[in-house]
Order: structure tokens, then C-alpha cells, then sequence
């Protein structure tokens, strides 16, 4: 769930608050719209978080941008997800019920077929009495036909829904965890991989190290070039970041912040790995697509801890950034990175 920063107490102080966003930025008063303004001045962390830089600029706030808000923050996930998976549970017990009518299907056809053999070794057998059990079986047979074909069709529209449904909520977990600007994952994703490693830790001794990157000075580029240009400086930042850590979970935990949760923890490795970044991104001048316009460098500090024995995520979390903190003092474009174990 998203935490929250209580900012005000009366729910009427914040819903007069939040119309007065909506005016002011000038988008629709829709439900989805005016819930993220309300949940902006309610104080949401994730909401707050995405949409500060934004609303420095009016223009910088868009419907598209709040209803991504809405998708990821405000819609209740887990209803929407719960609901799905009763829909496929109850698919699944039909499909099982269509299995288990053609199963006996399959059954009555061989004990009505026994039952003819029966009748037809208990008497003499007349022609009269072999017609009759032909015609018996024949039924019996159409009937059992009739049967399956109908249970088939059944078990396809089942198998269908089932496999329409298994996409949806596999979609819909995907875009739980997606940040819509860069396409990496989201803060749930990075909260995700953080259980998923501290797990790895304790049943195989697989310890990682956790990378935090910010960038430097991002503010002037927002400043100086606009909203827009900052926003594809870090999709930028993060396709890099994609190419230069395939093998890595990469996370956008907000802003112009990303977590990288390298697989191994060798201090060795992960100098290195944070060394090429660094470089990577100062020695590489940007120029605006389009306008050719020059960007400059982008320079970047990043903090780095080990996973330790007894550490939880937040624990983890806090070294890392404390590291980080520490290569801003230290004058940025640097790399802070945790040697104890
Ligand atoms: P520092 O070197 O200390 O990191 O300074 P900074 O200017 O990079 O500031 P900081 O990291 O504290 O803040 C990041 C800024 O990024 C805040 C906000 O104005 C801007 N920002 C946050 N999210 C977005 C976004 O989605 N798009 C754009 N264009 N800017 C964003
Ligand atoms: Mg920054």
C-alpha cells in the first residue's frame, strides 16, 4: 500500500485543496483525476513523489499523467487483481467439471455396453435379440458422441477464458509493478525484488548488492531545458542503464532516482560495475533530439551496499543511502560503495 504523509486532518479542507488543483492545472474534474489531486494533498508519498516536479510547471501536468497516477496508486490493485484470480479459480472448477462429465461419459458408455454384452449372454441369442442390442449400443454410442462433442466445445470456451484471463492478470501484475515513463519497474517491483533477494539470501547464501543512482543537478536540466527534455533524459538514463546492466533488476524508485540489485555481491564486481556507469554517462555529451540543442553531460552519484546476514530491506535500503548521500557531499559524480561485510 502507498504510505502517507498526513498533511491535513479535515477531509473537506482536502477536497477543497484538491479542486482548486484541478483548476488550477486545468484538468477534468473526472473521479480518477480529482482522487490523485486528492490523494496528492492527503499527502501520498508515491503521489507527492511523482508529481512535485510537475506541478512547479502548470503545463507540466497532464490527464494521461494523473490517470497513470490513478492506475498505479489509486485503483485498488488488489481488488482488481483478487478479482481476476476468483474469475480464473471459478473457470478452473468448470474446467474441472467438464473433465470429470466427460470422464463419466466415457464410464456410463462402458457399463451400458456391458450391460448389452450382459443381456445378450444370458439368453440364447436370437437375431431378434442381437438387433435389439445392436440398436441399444448404437444409441448408446450416438449418445456418448453427442456428449463428448458438446463437453468439447465446453472445454474449449473453458480453456479460452481460462488462457484469456491467466494473460489479464499476468498483464495487469505487470502493470502494477511498470513505471509508465521508462518502462522499468516501479517502487512495488523494487519492493519486490528486495523480499526476492533477502529470500535468495536465506535458502541459497545468494547475497547481492544494491546500487542507488541519482542523478546530479537534474533540477537545472528541467530548469534550463523543460519538464519534457527531463523526462527523456531519464528514459534515457534508464535504456542505458538497461544496456549496461542487462543481467540486473533495475527499478526507477522515483524522480531521477533508479536501484540496481546486482546479483552477486563481490565488492570487486560491483566497483566495477558501478565505475562503468559513472563513467559511462560523463563521458557521453547529449544533444536534444530534433533540436540538436547541447545537454551537456549527465553526472550521476551512486551509493552501494552488501546485503548483510541480518539485514532486512529497510536496513539494506537505508546503508545504500546513506552512501549515496555521502557521494553528494563528497561533490558528486562519485561512487560511495559499502567494503565491510
Ligand atoms: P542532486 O544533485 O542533489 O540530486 O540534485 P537534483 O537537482 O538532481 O535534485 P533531486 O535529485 O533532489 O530531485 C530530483 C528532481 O527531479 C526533483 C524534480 O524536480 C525532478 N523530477 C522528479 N520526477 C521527475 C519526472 O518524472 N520528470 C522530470 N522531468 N523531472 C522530475
Ligand atoms: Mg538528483
Amino acid at each position: 500500500m502507498p504510505t502517507k504523509t498526513a498533511k491535513r486532518n479535515s477531509p473537506f479542507e482536502i477536497a477543497r485543496e484538491a479542486l482548486g488543483h484541478v483548476g488550477k492545472f486545468q484538468t477534468p474534474p473526472t473521479p480518477s483525476v480529482y482522487e490523485v489531486w486528492y490523494r496528492y494533498v492527503e499527502g501520498v508519498d508515491d503521489i507527492i513523489a511523482n508529481l512535485s516536479h510537475a506541478v512547479e510547471d502548470v503545463n507540466a501536468v497532464s490527464v494521461d499523467m494523473l490517470e497513470q497516477l490513478h492506475k498505479q496508486y489509486c485503483a485498488n490493485i488488489e481488488d482488481t487483481n483478487t478479482d481476476l484470480s476468483d474469475n480464473l479459480a471459478s473457470e478452473m472448477t468448470s474446467l474441472q467439471s467438464i473433465l470429470e462429465s466427460q470422464m463419466n461419459a466415457g464410464k456410463q458408455l462402458g457399463s451400458e455396453l456391458d450391460e448389452a454384452c450382459v443381456t445378450l449372454q444370458e439368453a440364447p441369442a436370437t437375431a431378434q435379440s442381437i438387433a435389439e442390442c445392436a440398436q441399444k449400443m448404437l444409441t448408446s454410442s450416438n449418445t456418448m458422441q453427442d456428449q463428448i462433442r458438446n463437453l468439447q466445445t465446453q472445454l474449449q470456451a473453458s480453456q479460452s477464458k481460462v488462457e484469456a484471463l491467466q494473460t489479464e492478470l499476468n498483464e495487469s501484475r505487470a502493470a502494477v509493478m511498470t513505471d509508465p515513463l521508462t518502462n522499468l519497474g516501479n517502487r512495488r517491483h523494487f519492493d519486490l525484488h528486495i523480499r526476492q533477494s533477502l529470500l535468495l539470501a536465506k535458502t541459497e547464501s545468494r547475497c547481492s548488492f544494491l546500487l542507488l543512482v541519482d542523478l546530479d543537478h537534474f533540477k537545472h536540466i528541467n530548469d534550463t531545458f523543460g519538464h519534457d527534455c527531463g523526462d527523456k533524459v531519464i528514459m534515457y538514463v534508464a535504456s542505458q542503464l538497461t544496456h549496461l546492466c542487462p543481467d540486473s533488476s533495475i527499478s526507477r524508485l522515483g524522480g531521477d532516482e533508479f536501484a540496481i540489485i546486482l546479483r552477486s555481491d563481490d565488492y570487486a564486481e560491483a566497483t566495477d560495475t558501478a565505475a562503468e556507469i559513472r563513467q559511462y554517462f560523463a563521458s557521453t555529451p547529449l544533444k536534444l533530439s530534433g533540436s540538436g540543442e547541447d545537454l551537456g553531460k549527465i553526472e550521476l552519484s551512486i551509493g552501494g551496499a552488501r546485503l548483510r546476514k541480518n539485514d532486512d530491506g529497510q536496513s539494506w535500503f537505508v546503508r545504500a543511502d546513506k552512501l549515496l548521500y555521502q557521494a553528494k557531499n563528497a561533490g558528486r559524480n562519485s561512487v560511495m560503495l559499502e567494503h565491510s561485510r
